[in-house]
């Protein structure tokens, strides 16, 4: 099971492609068989999952970090989608989001009754999906209504040490290249984080997972395999974090309170629950873009020139298969360096937000 999951499954590019064309056309199929007159988003929506979202530029902190400029994975996970020959025993995929009441039909060239019923009701479910999307809260009014467990950024000055604090965050780690280059600059200029790490790369990874703990940064759960929460039923939701949770807890010995959704977005139920199990959402106000993999200073540019005192600074240890973040590790001390002669001092996530980081 463990190996479906493995790095070495994304390199099959050729085969990853044929999975993901095989898994649309199922979805685009069932989608059409859903709808009646063809509804093609869902199959859009699902190959978009594998797609790099257009660059957002977050940099208001007062903005509402938009999803996902900011995610190099978004190429490469969703192990199960890329899967060259999906089994039955697959982990859930978006596609399996869509509406249950699927009319079907029985086979009969002669409708009896009963189909020609469920041939009418395909309107119901179109309607009430309507009626939910108008009742979806935007992502930053989902923070506002639930701002006790919804974070984006510190405040202004610490109560503690009345310094301007600033979060670095790494997502998507660990992995054995990137995340211990991060490390050994932290380390270097004795800075702390913290690092959002997924379940299935903290299982490839554990020595990484044990570094990072044991050099006193803060971890994060940033879900198990890295899909968008938004298309995953809550049950999905909750497998994601627990999963992870239980990872993490025998590799590190607690279960992080923070969670960042992959791509920053969450649903309200999923938040609802979150609230009940004491977890916090972390998302950021500044985006290094780096999973772009610009050169140094324009990773350097784009901290400093957002970054304010109780800045949550997103960033990746870690990245697609193809991805390089040699610049995230270079501008990093340059970041440091600056922030540092402006007064900064940096703190983990939990230091920041002044709450406890494990449950
Ligand atoms: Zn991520």
């Amino acid at each position: 099971m463990r190996m479906r999951y493995g790095w070495a499954q994304y390199g099959k590019r050729t085969k990853l492609l044929g999975g993901r064309w095989l898994l649309a056309a199922l979805a685009l199929s069932l989608s059409f068989s859903l709808s009646g007159c063809g509804n093609p988003h869902r199959a859009l929506d699902l190959s978009n999952d594998l797609m790099p979202a257009p660059p957002i530029t977050m940099t208001d902190p007062q903005v509402e970090p938009t999803a996902h400029s900011s995610h190099p994975m978004i190429q490469l996970e969703l192990p199960e989608l890329s899967a060259p020959v999906p089994t039955p025993s697959l982990p859930p995929i978006p596609a399996l989001s869509l509406p249950p009441a699927a009319p079907k039909s029985n086979g009969s060239t002669q409708p009896t009754a009963a189909s020609k019923d469920k041939k009418k009701k395909p309107a119901i479910p179109v309607q009430r999906q309507q009626q939910e999307a108008a009742r979806k809260l935007t992502l930053a009014q989902l923070r506002a209504k639930y701002a006790d467990i919804f974070k984006v950024n510190g405040p202004a000055q610490s109560p503690i040490s009345h310094k301007k604090q600033v979060a670095l965050t790494f997502d998507d780690g660990p992995d054995m290249t990137y995340t211990p280059q991060v490390l050994d600059v932290l380390k270097a200029n004795h800075v702390k984080a913290t690092f959002f790490l997924t379940g299935v790369r903290a299982e490839a990874n554990p020595s990484v997972v044990k570094r990072i703990a044991g050099e006193g940064h803060a971890i994060g759960n940033h879900s198990y395999n890295h899909p968008l929460f938004t298309k995953l039923s809550l049950s999905e939701y909750q497998h994601q974090i627990d999963r992870t949770s239980t990872i993490l807890k025998s590799q590190i010995g607690y279960m992080p309170r923070l969670i960042r959704p992959p791509y920053g977005e969450i649903s309200e139920d999923q938040l609802i629950w979150t609230k009940s199990q004491q977890y916090l959402i972390v998302n950021w106000n500044v985006d290094s873009e780096d999973w772009k993999s610009p050169a140094a200073d324009k990773i350097t540019a784009m901290i400093l020139n957002h970054t304010r005192a109780g800045s949550i600074v997103l960033q990746h240890s870690a990245g697609g298969e193809k991805q390089d973040l040699s610049g995230t590790v270079a501008a990093l001390r340059a970041v440091i360096q600056q922030l540092k002669k402006d007064g900064y001092e940096f703190v983990t996530v939990p230091q920041l937000l002044n709450v406890a980081g494990q449950l």
